[in-house]
C-alpha cells in the first residue's frame, strides 16, 4: 500500500518535470467572457470577484502546487479575443515546485 508521504513524494516528482507559467491578465482589457476559463487544461484559472471598468469579472489564477498548477501551454493566450491574458515561462529550480 502506498502511504501519504510516498504519495506526496510522487506528485513532487511529477511535478518536477512539468514546466511552468507565469500568467498575466490585463484586467481592464478583459470582456469577461470565459474563454479562457473554460478551455484551460489545468483549470487554474476562475472568475475572480473583482469587476473592471467595463463592469467584468477578469480571470485569476489558483494552483494548488505540485500538480495544479499553470502549465505554460499557452491556450489561455491563444483563445483569448482581446489579448487580455498572456503567459511567460516561469523560471523555478526543482525546490521551489
Ligand atoms: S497557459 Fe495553459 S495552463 Fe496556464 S493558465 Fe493558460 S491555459 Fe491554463
Ligand atoms: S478569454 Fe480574455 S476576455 Fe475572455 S475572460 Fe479570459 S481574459 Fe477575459
Amino acid at each position: 500500500m502506498v502511504t501519504e508521504a510516498e504519495k506526496q513524494r510522487l506528485l513532487e516528482r511529477e511535478a518536477a518535470t512539468i514546466p511552468r507559467g507565469d500568467v498575466y491578465i490585463v484586467e481592464e482589457r478583459c470582456k469577461g467572457c470565459g474563454l479562457c476559463i473554460a478551455f484551460c487544461p489545468k483549470k487554474v484559472l476562475v472568475e475572480s470577484d473583482r469587476i473592471n471598468e467595463k463592469g467584468y469579472h477578469p480571470p485569476e489564477l489558483v494552483e494548488k502546487p505540485p500538480v495544479d498548477v499553470c502549465i505554460n501551454c499557452g491556450f489561455c493566450e491563444r483563445i483569448c479575443p482581446d489579448f487580455a491574458i498572456f503567459v511567460k515561462e516561469k523560471k523555478v529550480n526543482n525546490s521551489e515546485q
